[in-house]
């Protein structure tokens, strides 16, 4: 299995490649898709040959699949005044509220949410009882 991808600006997820019908969006999508099998052909002559299935995702998908905005796939944007330590913490104004994800502190990736997550049980542990 190859997995091609290309990192696109926001502007190309939410109201961008919101076509008016599911028929365009597909087309468009099957546009970027075999492009981007044409591009690795650089590196993987006769690539297109040996295609027996593809499937293509766009931000609009990610934002289906996902509930983030415009798709984006590592919540905020991985800058200096919002990554680490300035990230939302588990903790939360509210009584029992606990955030844990991509959202929050340490950050994004499979292995990063674990992490919040993990924070996150830690503190309800802590408390001595399960939030209501
Ligand atoms: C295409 C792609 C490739 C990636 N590649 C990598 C990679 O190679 N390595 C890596 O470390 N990370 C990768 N990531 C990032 C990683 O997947 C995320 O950082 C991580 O999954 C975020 O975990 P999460 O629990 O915050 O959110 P999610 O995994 O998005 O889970 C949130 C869940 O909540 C559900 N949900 C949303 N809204 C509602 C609602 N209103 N009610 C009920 N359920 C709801 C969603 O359906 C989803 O199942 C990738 C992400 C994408 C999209």
């Amino acid at each position: 299995m190859i997995s091609l991808t290309a990192l696109a600006d926001e502007r190309c997820g939410g109201d961008d490649w919101a076509f008016a019908d599911r028929g365009a969006f597909k087309a468009r999508k099957d546009a970027v898709a075999w492009q981007s099998i044409l591009r690795a052909e650089a590196v993987l002559p006769g690539l297109r040959d040996h295609v027996e299935v593809y499937e293509a995702a766009a931000p609009q998908t990610l934002r289906a699949f996902t509930g983030n905005p415009r798709g984006t796939i590592y919540g905020f944007a991985a800058t200096p005044d919002q990554s680490l330590l300035a990230g939302l913490a588990q903790e939360t104004p509210i009584p029992n509220l606990l955030l844990a994800g991509a959202w929050t502190f340490p950050g994004c990736g499979q292995a990063t949410v674990l992490r919040s997550g993990n924070m996150a049980a830690h503190k309800i542990l802590a408390a001595g009882t399960a939030p209501r």
